[in-house]
């Protein structure tokens, strides 16, 4: 088969914690889309938030996926450092959209009673947005504020390399959403499709708990003049207990593993089974997985896992 170098795949961890066994699987299945179709592949640190700036956890990040024979191309990219490209973006998208001031606080967000969009969040009512221009102006200089898009009645759809057709109607199941928090921050959407264009990325393969991101990412893209890259949502981890994995479980951290004396290749060989990419769990490297790959074999519905079946 011919390689095709067209193909760039990505993983963007946040480092908030050490590196659970969902990452590495998520991490697994971006890494092997990728490097299957002979594709680059890119890291990226999510670590614009405060609770992602412990060095400690990038640098175990860094230490777990080499561990794991997860490689990637050139520098890991750090979001700290890129905040003027994302003052740039917000500037281009409110040449061509309505991006306005929002006061609200997470209590007055949780207190209006709308209806929850479709990630669990309360949908936006829309009190900023149909403030009056004059006062809107006034508040904005002395008081702080996000930063909202507003949407429009429109249905945006899309094919998912693994969970199939997917589409939200963004004014009535998500609503106006932030592009940049009121403590300055900027949001993980425009971070994040600013961030993949700038590094020419073609595939997003990531949890199926950012499904619902998607549409609201697609329309940023778009309000770019960016092509839209592929889409791959993978199942989840769980543990025993049905919650997601987390770091939390401290037995499923990767580097728990490692002082457990688990192989690589016994991880690996784990996540493969769990990825439907081979009947049981049997050691194998990441290399040899990316040889076998066949995302048509990945399931759709969560996974509980069983950290026994690591032990020797
Ligand atoms: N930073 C996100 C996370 O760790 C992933 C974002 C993405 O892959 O788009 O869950």
């Amino acid at each position: 088969m011919k390689a095709d170098t067209q193909v760039r795949g990505r993983i963007a961890p946040s480092p908030s914690g050490y590196m659970h066994l969902g990452n590495a699987f998520s991490a697994l299945l971006a890494w092997a889309f990728a490097r299957s179709a002979g594709g680059s592949f890119v890291l990226r640190l999510e670590d614009l938030d405060e609770r992602c700036q412990n060095p400690v956890y990038a640098k175990g990040l860094l230490d777990d996926l080499s561990w794991l024979g997860i490689d990637w191309d050139g520098e890991p990219v750090v979001q700290a450092n890129r905040v003027p490209a994302y003052e740039e973006a917000l500037e281009r998208i409110a040449s061509r959209a309505e991006i306005y001031p929002c006061f609200c606080s997470r209590a007055d967000l949780h207190a209006a009673s709308a209806p929850h969009a479709s990630d669990g969040t309360p949908l936006y009512a829309g009190t900023c947005y149909s403030m009056d221009a004059d006062e809107r102006e006034t508040r904005a200089a002395g008081q702080r504020h996000a930063l909202r898009l507003h949407v429009s009645d429109e249905t945006i759809g899309f094919v998912d390399a693994i969970q199939g057709p997917y589409e939200q109607n963004l004014a009535r199941e998500c609503g106006d959403f932030v592009l940049r928090r009121s403590d300055g921050v900027f949001a993980y959407q425009l971070v994040c499709v600013v961030d993949d264009i700038a590094s020419g990325v073609t595939q997003v393969v990531r949890g199926s708990d950012l499904l619902s991101s998607t549409p609201r990412q697609i329309l940023l893209y778009e309000l770019l003049d960016a092509s839209i890259p592929e889409f791959a949502h993978h199942p989840l981890l769980l543990a025993a207990d049905g919650r997601r994995l987390s770091k939390r479980d401290g037995d499923s951290t990767i580097a728990s593993m490692r002082e457990r004396g688990i192989t690589p290749e016994t991880v690996i060989g784990y996540l493969a089974q769990l990825a439907g990419q081979a009947e049981e769990a049997e050691p194998m490297s990441a290399r040899e997985l990316a040889g076998i790959f066949d995302a048509s074999k990945i399931p759709t519905r969560d996974m509980t896992v069983d950290l026994s079946c690591l032990e020797a």
